[in-house]
């Protein structure tokens, strides 16, 4: 039923010559996908036009081999080859009824053009902004350099109006988009015409709204992306700046589309910033232009939507990661099904695709990214195909997206849960500084479940291979999950390290169950590089701890640069007081001590450690698994046709693989491959120039 009370959101809203049919705007977001997936692509923005978001937009389009940002996979529109990827995305997103937005895009500084070979564009030369610190630099843009861009853009125009798009924009946001470059004095230090004066750095940016708007403004609006604030302070833009420049140019492009600079600023991770972080840089801006307005922050909660639109902040709600999380999340809001919103967590693991050049994977949503090439939905499920029910075994967010999944097709489900309390490691994690949001992995699934009357739920059940052989379930999942190893073992040392008898030693299992060290110096080991070892690291410091963390590499948790958190963390750890010790390798642990060496000249050396936290590894939970399949010969007369065992498990990984395994488990059930070494999943290959 809708509850009324979110009519703002459903409002229909002119942007220049196109009209949205209400006020969910999927802003532009990278994938991982891009050129290399063009079809894949085309279905998951399929998908969120279908979710009901009235402008679904690519993401940012290289408009020409000079801003070529390999070996970032974005999509391109360099020629007319590149045309029929981009028409079947519009396509797929009007078949919703939905508006097609691409985002035009140079990269300028950013682009050091390992594919294209091309010398990359600069307002002033110098060498590559590029996060791999290629050895390039960008030549000063002369005037026919400038000439040439405006052509490019305005080609590029043409070709979005040819493909299809209803919005063609002009980027200038994140520090990505050129013209972020001509805005920003530390990049531009032009005498000309296009430099000096803010009215001159904007120059090019305004002339290129009007190209755009003079080439394809009768058909399609176009809209102007910019970066509010860079949060550099005066080394880099702000706001007051930036709002002189909105000022200027008011009313030329159809729609402001606000963010922050750098991507990172943007896209927060929940550890380090509340829904809503954005509100205010983006809050007086509406003041300054007749044209709409949009903004992000993680927006999941309809009420907080609907104020800002009320209060006048903007007139779009935009979203990224919320409309990956859930496509649908227009379409719950309409029709008042707010129990059925998955709730994006916040935690950057679909950032973590585009930074590893794959396709974007979601923790909440199992089938972003697998729309095509698996033919998951995120909303519907095929029925069951046969009446055989199954037992999934724990209830952490393998076993609950399993139970999930098998109870939308129909299936007889029984989850079996050891603890009292469902969501495994989520429930222990996200008590942890920062994490709260994961709980929502959980709450979403449990809400799901109590609908599905054919899933039985067992609290208390630590289920043994007796119980399970004597049960009536010919299918058994087994997501029992893992533990994190207390020798050592990890990825730098493969084999345990040697502990004397004495020593205090702690895993992040003893910190989340309430074992902590009492205070002291207490070395933090992260051989694991991902959030868990700067987490501990920073509680501890939180509860008056002397916290030295070491880690083989250069920086603290590292990988969680590919979810933009690193120098978040490694900030707030500097802050806290604790000690990093970067290029390390943990030899030793005695009473009182670790000894470590340096990980090039193995240099030894020792560092007071009263109590030691190894975060290294974990080990899966496997012993039922283990031990069902060692009773295999009495699964035939017990009636038992499959245990298969899923998640953490198995292998453990991330709460995004986890969730994958359960619904793939799911998906896979009564499923006929063709053969067992069949790829699982669809590809699009090159075609052959022969
Ligand atoms: P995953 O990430 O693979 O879902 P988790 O570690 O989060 O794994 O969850 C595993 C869950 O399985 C935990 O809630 C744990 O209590 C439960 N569990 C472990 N062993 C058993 C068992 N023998 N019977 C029932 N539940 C179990
Ligand atoms: Fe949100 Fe995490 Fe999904 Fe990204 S991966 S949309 S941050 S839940």
């Amino acid at each position: 039923m809708p509850t009324g009370n979110y009519d703002i959101l459903f409002e229909s809203v002119p942007i220049g010559p196109v009209v949205a049919k209400n006020r969910f705007y999927q802003v532009p977001h990278c994938n991982g996908m891009g050129h290399r997936d063009p079809t894949a692509l085309a279905y998951m923005r399929g998908v969120k036009a279908e979710g009901g978001w009235a402008v679904v937009c690519t993401e940012e389009v290289e408009i020409h081999p000079t801003s070529d940002i390999a070996p970032y996979i974005e999509l391109r529109l360099w020629d007319d080859k590149d045309l029929p990827a981009l028409a079947a995305m519009a396509e797929k997103i009007h078949e919703h009824g939905a508006l097609a937005g691409i985002e035009l895009c140079h990269n300028g500084l950013q682009s050091p053009n390992m594919y294209s070979r091309a010398v990359p564009l600069a307002p002033t030369g110098m060498p590559v902004a590029s996060a791999n610190c290629e050895p390039v630099s960008a030549k000063t843009m002369d005037k026919e350099d400038i000439r040439q861009f405006r052509r490019w853009h305005r080609a590029a125009a043409l070709r979005s109006k040819q493909a299809g798009f209803d919005l063609v924009y002009v980027y200038g946001g994140h520090a990505l988009g050129f013209f972020h470059y001509f805005i920003s004095r530390r990049y531009n230090h032009r005498t000309d015409e296009y430099g000096g004066s803010l009215e001159n750095r904007i120059r090019l940016l305004k002339e290129i709204l009007f190209d755009t708007k003079d080439s394809v403004g009768d058909a399609c609006a176009v809209p102007c992306r910019i970066s509010v604030d860079e949060l550099l302070g005066p080394h880099g833009l702000e706001k007051a700046e930036i709002e002189d420049a909105i000022s200027m140019l008011a009313d030329i492009p159809d729609l402001w589309d606000l963010c922050l600079a750098s991507w990172e600023n943007d896209s927060q991770t929940s550890r380090f910033a509340e829904e809503g972080y954005q509100e205010p840089f983006i809050k007086d801006i509406k003041s300054l232009t007749r044209k709409p307005v949009v903004g992000v922050g993680r927006y999941t909660s309809p009420d907080r939507m609907a104020a800002l639109v009320r209060q006048g902040v903007v007139d779009f709600i935009g979203a990224a990661r919320p409309s990956i999380a859930d496509p649908f999340l227009p379409t719950k809001i309409k029709e008042g099904r707010l129990d059925d919103i998955r709730e994006c967590i916040g935690c950057n693991i679909c950032v973590s695709g585009d930074l590893t050049m794959t396709p974007l994977r979601c923790t909440q949503n199992p089938s972003m990214g697998e729309e095509w090439r698996s033919g998951w939905h995120p909303e519907y499920i095929r029925p069951k195909e046969s009446d055989r029910s199954v037992l999934v075994v724990g209830a952490g967010p393998a076993g609950l997206e399993a139970a999930h999944a098998l109870g939308k097709r129909g299936y007889e489900v029984a989850l079996a849960e050891a603890g009292k309390e469902l969501g495994g490691r989520v429930i222990r994690e996200s008590r942890l500084p920062g994490l709260a949001a994961w709980i929502r992995v959980r709450d979403y699934r449990m809400l799901q479940l109590r609908k599905l009357p054919n899933v039985e739920i067992f609290y208390d059940s630590e289920l043994s291979s007796d119980d399970i052989l004597s049960s009536d379930y010919p299918r058994i999942a087994i997501a029992t999950g893992s533990k994190w190893r207390s020798d050592g073992t990890g990825r730098h040392a493969t084999r345990p390290i040697p502990i004397s008898r004495e020593a205090l030693v702690f895993t992040p299992d003893d910190i989340m169950d309430g074992r902590l060290p009492d205070g002291g110096n207490v070395f933090v080991w992260d051989d694991d590089h991902y959030y868990m070892g700067g987490v501990v690291a920073e509680m501890l410091a939180q509860n008056g701890c002397w916290v030295t963390y070491g880690t083989p590499a250069a920086e603290a948790s590292v990988w969680s640069k590919n979810t933009l958190e690193q120098r978040f963390i490694q900030r707030k750890l500097l802050n806290l007081g604790v000690t990093i010790l970067p290029h390390v390798a943990l030899e030793n642990i005695r009473n009182g001590e670790a000894e470590i060496s340096c990980v090039f000249t193995h240099a030894a050396r020792r560092c007071a450690a009263d109590s030691i936290v190894l975060v290294t590894a974990r080990q899966p939970a496997d012993e039922l698994g283990i031990e069902l399949f060692n009773r295999k010969s009495e699964w035939n007369d017990k009636g038992i046709e499959s245990v298969t065992v899923i998640g953490d498990a198995l292998a453990p990984a991330t709460i995004a693989h986890a969730v994958y395994a359960g619904r793939r488990y799911a998906e896979g059930l009564d499923t006929k491959r063709r053969t067992d070494d069949a790829v699982w999943f669809k590809r699009e290959l090159p075609e052959l120039d022969q």
